[in-house]
């Protein structure tokens, strides 16, 4: 697992790009800053909806972030989790449009594996019981 060193929200001041979607972090957009050691040091950038979804992933074990999360790995789980979650799917959904959608989801579910016979099967949307603010 990672080491995260330190992690802070800022306001973009000038264009970012995301180290897990590749798009751009726009000026006045909220990100990311997190410094991690992976054997070596790393200084990630990222969407703050990009975080959420990251963590979404890493903490239902969709994705096993034992050496960190690539972009690749990254970007083919949310067209995986988009795919499946998403009602009236865009047919060629920007990665903008795909981490917007599952961001709004995010707000009030978490994703759980789903084990009805005590091993994992899929993956499903929980909806959260505390609302956090
Ligand atoms: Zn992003």
């Amino acid at each position: 697992m990672p080491e995260v060193i330190s992690s802070a929200t800022y306001k973009a001041r000038k264009v970012h790009s995301c180290d897990y979607c590749e798009g751009d972090i726009l000026p006045g957009e909220k990100y990311t800053r997190d410094v991690l050691i992976i054997d070596d040091i790393y200084h990630w950038k990222s969407h703050e909806r990009c975080g959420v979804i990251a963590n979404q992933l890493i903490r239902s074990g969709f994705l096993v972030a034992d050496d960190g999360i690539t972009e690749e790995m990254y970007q083919e789980a949310v067209r995986e989790l988009y795919d499946t979650f998403v009602e009236n799917p865009l047919p060629k959904p920007s990665m903008e449009e795909i981490t917007k959608k599952l961001e709004i989801l995010f707000l009030t579910h978490d994703l759980k594996e789903h084990k009805p016979k005590g091993y994992v099967e899929g993956y499903l949307l929980e909806e959260r019981r505390e609302q956090n603010p």
